[in-house]
């Protein structure tokens, strides 16, 4: 069989610290891999300059992941079809609100057959009706191919510096695309389980987003470590009850793979999400989106986001708000239509505790 070309669609902070692996270990393994790996770059400019060509140049995503080099084989492409048309395997990997533009673009321009993703994203869509949509089942409904998932505690700026991490890939086809996905990720730092319980593992990484938002509320609060711990307990439980909701009989042992707790406490304690939302409670009244933009340089924090897409998969539902109190609450308090204090309150009335 020919080498699989591998193609990265996003370049952010996560996407580029995932090249800077996916570069070596294509490289490393070249009867499996083709060793070039294509990275598409949402085009803009820095001082004049465009940013594809400044990593092709410099080897650095100056803006996105500063300081660290990446492999000379990832070569950066700003042109979506081209950097996707002669892919084997599609690793997504851009904020959860582009997807769906993305995969209109690439819609019936991919090789015919032979061709398979795996999405890093950490999110959800909601479907017209209300019912949840993964990422994955978005990406394989547009483009007709199997989509795996990879999550874990990785922040990106650690990973890039080879701090030793774990992560999750959840794989439907466990023991057909298992060993080859496993290949491209899994290094001496960044340490690969692959499951095949790919719902749990998808929806575990985007519901921490919003678990880490309560988090930085509480931060914010000037609140400390007793009610962060309280904030992933209630979290955790709710992210639990939440996949058992809309996949019955799912596997809990799941939940202490990389992707679960240990994500969750990565998170709560070291992410934009968390950082974003402790400033927005000490800036009183200043929207969230200004503090993103102002705090993060174009990068952007999911969790608000999802805590208003559960909401409105919720509200569909009918009932359900009660169930997801500390869902709920994020996206009242990120939304304005409740004070950050509103969160203690939720805490206090949990139903883990009735
Ligand atoms: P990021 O937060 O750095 O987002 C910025 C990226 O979005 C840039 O590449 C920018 O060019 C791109 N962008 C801006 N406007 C766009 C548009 N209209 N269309 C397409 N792209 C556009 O991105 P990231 O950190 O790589 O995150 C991507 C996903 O990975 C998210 O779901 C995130 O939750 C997840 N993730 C992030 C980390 C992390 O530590 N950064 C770790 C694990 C998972
Ligand atoms: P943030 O987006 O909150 O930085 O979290 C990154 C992440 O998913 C770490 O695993």
């Amino acid at each position: 069989m020919a080498p699989l070309k591998v193609t990265i669609v996003g370049s952010g902070n996560w996407g580029s610290a995932i090249a800077r692996i996916v570069g070596a270990t294509t490289k490393q393994n070249p009867g499996e891999f083709d060793s070039t790996v294509k990275m598409w770059v949402f085009e803009e400019m820095i001082d004049g300059r465009k940013l594809s060509e400044i990593i092709n140049e410099t080897h650095e995503n100056v803006k996105y992941l500063p300081g660290k080099i990446l492999p000379d084989n990832v070569v950066a492409v700003p042109d979506l079809l081209e950097s996707c048309q002669d892919a084997n395997v599609l690793i997504f990997v851009v904020p959860h609100q582009f997807v769906g533009r993305i995969c209109s673009t690439l819609k019936g321009n991919l090789k015919a057959d032979g061709v398979q993703a795996i999405s890093l994203i950490k999110g959800v869509s909601v479907r017209k009706e209300g019912g949840l949509k993964l990422i994955s089942e978005e990406i394989e409904e547009a483009l007709g191919l199997d989509c795996s998932v990879l999550m874990g505690a990785n922040l990106a700026p650690e990973v890039a510096a080879d701090n030793f991490c774990e992560a999750t890939i959840g794989c439907k086809q466990r023991k057909d695309q298992g060993p080859i996905l496993k290949k491209l990720f899994h290094t001496p730092h960044f340490r690969i389980n692959v499951v095949e319980d790919a719902h749990t593992v998808e929806l575990c990484g985007a519901l921490k987003n919003i678990v880490a938002c309560a988090a930085g509320f509480s931060d914010g609060l000037g609140y400390g470590d007793n009610t962060k711990a309280a904030i992933i307990r209630l979290g955790l439980m709710e992210m639990t009850k939440f996949v058992e909701h809309y996949y019955p009989g799912s596997n809990l042992e799941t939940f202490f793979e990389s992707c679960g707790v240990a994500d969750l406490i990565t998170t709560c304690y070291g992410g934009r999400n968390r950082k974003v939302c402790e400033a927005f409670v000490k800036a009183g009244g200043k929207p969230l989106a200004e503090i993103e933009k102002e705090l993060l340089n174009g990068q952007s924090a999911q969790g608000p986001l999802t805590a208003e897409e559960v909401y409105l998969m919720m509200e569909k539902q009918g009932g359900l708000h009660d169930k997801f109190p500390l869902f709920t609450a994020v996206h009242k308090i990120c939304s304005g239509k409740v004070e950050p204090t509103g969160l203690i309150d939720c805490l206090r009335n949990h139903p883990e505790h009735m």
